[in-house]
């Protein structure tokens, strides 16, 4: 830990991803944030404490859950006129989500310099929890991140229903507790209630995580049962459950025909 007086030039505020919860699952980097740190705010009610081992002892470490944006915006302008390095950490990866730009722009104003480290978003590390691919060759090239509209205001142009009607990858966020809703847009949408569906809860978790998979006319009930009701990324996807098709079609990429920068293409056969 580096104190500096508030005469110096003030410290660097750094916006650090967190992973999604296995301590492991930082980045190098965020670890190597979190030692050097003098101060830490983070997010109690979403970042998994464990990782926050990676600090060292004499680091100031608060929890942010109970202050409002004034005081998380006064506490880091007050740490970075004291500490070199002072790290805001989120959970999965910072720019997902969150309140960057509005905690950035204060910091930006006052003239204090903002680094950004990226984090494993929720996203991916409920596709790996559930062993599934969130693309797949001639099936599906594309994954859209999104959310239901609630408190948060929803461009109009990205209602659920419009984008679940491109029928390519969905993973969507904070909208576990209306899984009801969720199922409704995608069934006007065009998706067929035998579609499969997955639910991530507290993914990678030290024994917290939970998967569970059902198709759209059943996944409510499920969560329903095994009281999911936070926490939990629903992956809606036509690739989902591909390792056990045997049908589908291998990538082109690793196909011996086709040419890559480093390898030439060989003739069949
Ligand atoms: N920046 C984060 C998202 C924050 S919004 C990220 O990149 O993952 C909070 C939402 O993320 C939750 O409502 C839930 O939908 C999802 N989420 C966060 N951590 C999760 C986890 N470990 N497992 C499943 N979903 C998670």
């Amino acid at each position: 830990m580096q104190e500096t007086s508030s005469t110096q030039r003030p410290g660097k505020v750094w916006f650090v991803g967190a992973g999604p919860g296995a301590p492991d699952l930082i980045t190098v980097r965020g670890s190597r944030l979190l030692a050097e740190a003098g101060a830490i705010l983070y997010t109690g009610s979403l970042v998994a404490e464990t990782v926050l081992q990676w600090a060292s002892p004499d680091c100031e470490i608060a929890d942010s859950k109970s202050m409002d944006h004034a005081q998380v915006t006064a506490w880091l302008l007050d740490r970075a006129q004291r500490h070199d390095t002072v790290v805001r950490l989120q959970t999965g990866d910072p720019t997902l989500y969150g309140v960057l730009a509005e905690l950035a722009r204060p910091l930006d104003a006052a003239g204090v310099a903002v680094g950004i480290v990226p984090g494993v978003s929720s996203a991916m590390a409920s596709a790996a929890a559930a062993g599934e691919c969130l693309t797949l060759p001639e099936i599906t090239q594309t994954v859209i991140f999104t959310r239901l509209s609630e408190r948060t205001h929803m461009p109009e142009r990205e209602s659920l229903v419009s984008l679940a009607a491109h029928g390519c990858t969905l993973c969507i966020f904070l909208s576990i507790e209306r899984i009801e809703a969720v199922v409704e847009n995608l069934i006007t949408a065009g998706w067929t209630p035998a579609a499969p569906v997955v639910v991530v809860h507290k993914a990678t978790w030290p024994n917290e995580e939970l998967v569970l998979r059902g198709t759209l006319s059943d996944i409510a009930a499920r969560c329903r049962e095994a009281q999911v009701d936070r926490q939990a990324l629903i992956l809606v996807s036509p690739a989902l459950g591909a390792r056990a098709q045997n049908d589908y079609k291998p990538s082109k990429l690793y196909d011996a025909g086709f040419p890559r920068r480093f390898r030439p293409a060989r003739e069949p056969g």
